[in-house]
């Protein structure tokens, strides 16, 4: 046995302690634990640029950026310095009732890319977290203006989160169902990316609106916001909608004056290839809520950026208790606002957006061979966002029990590619750097992966 044979054995066998330890003491998020054994963990070890180096010593290009986080790629040098020289000052301080410069320069820097009128940046951790803040903003705000707003009202197939105010305006039964006897009281309007055959997304945009606007005029006064994901509902399934209508979303909320929450933890810091989504329809939310990407998939960052208007509302003396009472241990936390600076820096220097733009039209080129495939019902993309929804001709969906999108997933990866699926469609979200070459790679092994598990479903 060589040096690389023993160095391979010890890997392998560290590999399996490792796994085995999962195995007895982890649960994975969003995994069915049953099959989990069987699913053949990874061990993700370190990481340079777009791949991911497991323990097994392959790399593996990061196709989905790390749950849509990364935007740069991993060890990045200048974030890395940017979130080593922080450390070097003070990793973690409150930002309750205390404050510091990472947290007031990333704000000012949020504020100036923000669409008009956000001014004030209130920070959480998850995007979940930022989304119950902003929840409650909406709610409280109104309260304090003398109205009683108990109501919110979302979309079909909207995700938010997972905490409790955020499963309460989402609407993908999967993941929603189970808790509605504990939910928020919500009016749901249906999803303007969901389509009848031949229907334009203009038109589907239209019936939307006008479904909200019945939904305002009958409810309105008593509605606290309407929350909406900006061109692209994403864990939806990736569906996107018409720009049109996210402006009769505006139209229709000034008309009654309910405000306007944009949830762009998904679609922001350049996704759709423009820095917000809300941007391509020319409007601005009176809420903005944006997370992972914005800290370049470091660390965990959301935040809440707010109108002045909104804003106004939570001011009054100490003892008329207006405050927000609202905000989380690491809320801010400075090594997280640090690699968030570096990371707009970079965007800047780099010409991340105009990059983003080009590899979405490059997944669009790459990708269309594929949209006459059989078991290929649609591709969906806005900017680099996109999603290959598979099933049966007639649109009809794979039984699940086939894990299709999971079969797809298996396939890349054995090509050295890391997907994660949406139940049957198959999500390319590459970090925002990628180049040519590695792009490519990314398409090539996912358009194969499903033409062969494909092979077996039809
Ligand atoms: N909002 C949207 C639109 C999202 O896509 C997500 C996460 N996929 C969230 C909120 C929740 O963010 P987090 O997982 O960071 O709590």
């Amino acid at each position: 046995m060589d040096v690389t044979d023993s160095r391979a054995m010890s890997d392998s066998i560290r590999t399996q302690r490792l796994v085995a330890a999962d195995l007895r003491h982890v649960w994975h998020p969003f995994t069915q634990q049953q099959g989990w054994p069987t699913d053949d963990p990874l061990v993700i070890e370190s990481a340079d640029g777009i791949y991911l180096t497991a323990t097994d010593g392959r790399r593996y290009l990061d196709g989905v950026s790390s749950l849509w986080t990364s935007v740069h790629g991993h060890r990045v040098p200048e974030i890395d310095d940017a979130v080593r020289r922080q450390l070097d000052k003070v990793a973690h301080s409150t930002f309750l009732g205390l404050t510091h410069e990472p947290g007031i320069e990333l704000a000012a820097k949020l504020c100036e890319s923000a669409p008009a009128g956000l001014t004030r940046v209130f920070y959480a951790g998850d995007g979940s977290s930022a989304v119950e803040a902003a929840l409650k903003m909406a709610y409280q705000g109104a309260a304090q203006r003398g109205e009683e707003r108990p109501l919110y009202v979302h979309v079909e197939h909207g995700y938010h989160g997972d905490t409790l105010g955020a499963v309460s305006v989402g609407g993908i039964d999967l993941f929603h169902a189970t808790y509605r006897p504990i939910m928020l009281r919500t009016e749901m309007i249906g999803s303007p990316g969901v389509r009848r055959d031949g229907q334009s997304p203009a038109d589907r945009a239209v019936e939307v609106v006008a479904e909200l606007r019945e939904v305002l005029a009958r409810d309105g006064a008593r509605v606290a916001a309407v929350i909406v994901e900006p061109l692209v509902q994403a864990a939806g399934g990736i569906l996107t909608h018409d720009a049109s209508f996210l402006r009769g979303v505006r139209a229709a909320c000034d008309e009654s004056g309910v405000p306007l929450i944009a949830d762009e933890v998904a679609t922001g810091v350049g996704r759709t290839g423009t820095m917000w989504a809300c941007e391509q329809a020319g409007i601005s939310p009176d809420l903005l809520i944006l997370g992972k990407g914005i800290s370049a998939g470091y660390l965990p960052l959301s935040a809440v950026l707010a109108t002045e208007e909104i804003y106004q509302a939570f001011l009054g003396r100490y003892d008329e208790f207006r405050t927000l009472f609202h905000g989380h241990t690491y809320t801010a936390n400075p090594l997280a606002c640090a690699a968030s600076i570096a990371n707009l820096a970079l965007m800047e220097s780099r010409g991340t957006l105009a990059h983003a733009r080009w590899i979405g039209e490059e997944l669009g080129t790459g990708l269309k061979p594929l949209v006459d495939e059989p078991g290929v019902v649609e591709i969906r993309r806005v900017g680099t966002m996109t999603g290959i929804q598979l099933g049966f001709a007639d649109g009809s969906p794979f039984p699940s029990s086939l894990r299709t999108g999971f079969a797809v997933a298996q396939a890349a990866r054995a090509g050295d590619v890391i997907l994660r699926p949406l139940g049957d469609v198959v999500v390319l979200m590459p970090p925002l750097a990628i180049e040519a070459d590695d792009l490519r790679l990314l398409v090539d092994v996912t358009m194969d992966s499903v033409r062969r598990v494909l092979a077996d479903r039809l």
